[in-house]
């Protein structure tokens, strides 16, 4: 495909996605401006993220390394907030910590000393999101996340290392249940992190398939990529 009919292609998705969250945000009493887009470019080359740029897009997703440093080191001139949003194993924290200016995916204690750890070395700071587990009922589903009643001792622990700067939560809705049971519970827990750090206002929440529903539970972030980018080629 040409650069200019991915551009068009692009555009057009990423309009639509806009107009959506702006009106989902008006439905429930929000300001648009209060969502921000985090657009999810996993699997998608850097030359897209060049063409998301070009039409305004400054927050990216990534949710694999070294995917996401190859990408982030090839873009270094753009002025784009990198956003981690994968499962992320601690001994891969280092590398991360060099190029993520937010680690969406932070749950346990250990992947944060890291972070901070590796954060401060590189002379950088890292905004964080504790990710809660939103279907605690199978914990072994893969899709990460701290159990809901840790999240509160992790936000804690995130805000006590330097290097690292908590800036709220995040989640991921079961699959095969209803969206909107979870993204309040995600909306509760993140109400539960405000009374001791008032500062961590981000709710990251919502993909594709149900971001007007994390929209209306309150999300300020959103991370959509196959509604704008297309459809993926199948995830390991
Ligand atoms: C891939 C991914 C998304 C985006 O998913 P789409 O359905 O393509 O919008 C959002 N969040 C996380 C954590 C992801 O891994």
């Amino acid at each position: 495909m040409s650069v200019s009919s991915r551009r068009a292609e692009i555009a057009t998705g990423l309009g639509a996605v806009r107009s959506h969250i702006a009106e989902s945000a008006m439905a429930a009493g929000r300001e648009p401006g209060d969502v921000t887009l985090v657009v999810v470019t996993k699997t998608f080359p850097a030359d897209d993220i060049r063409l998301l740029h070009e039409l305004g897009v400054r927050d990216v997703g990534e949710n694999r390394h070294p995917e996401a440093g190859i990408k982030a080191a090839a873009l270094a001139d753009l002025d784009l907030t990198w956003h981690f949003v994968g499962r992320l194993q601690t001994n891969k924290a280092g590398p991360v910590a060099s190029y993520a200016d937010v680690v969406e995916s932070v749950d346990s204690d250990r992947l944060a000393r890291r972070l901070g750890a590796s954060a401060r070395r590189a002379g950088r700071t890292v905004g964080c999101l504790v990710q809660a587990n939103l279907d605690p009922g199978d914990a072994a589903a893969g899709r990460g996340g701290a159990a809901p009643d840790s999240v509160a001792a992790l936000a804690d622990t995130v805000a006590g290392i330097d290097g690292l700067v908590l800036c709220g939560v995040m989640g991921v809705a079961p699959l095969g249940q209803p969206a909107a049971p979870a993204f309040k519970r995600l909306a509760d827990l993140g109400r539960l992190v405000r009374l001791a750090h008032p500062g961590a206002h981000v709710m990251s929440a919502g993909m594709s398939g149900d971001f007007p529903e994390a929209i209306a539970a309150g999300a300020t972030h959103v991370r959509v990529g196959s509604a704008i980018l297309g459809r993926r080629p199948a995830l390991r």
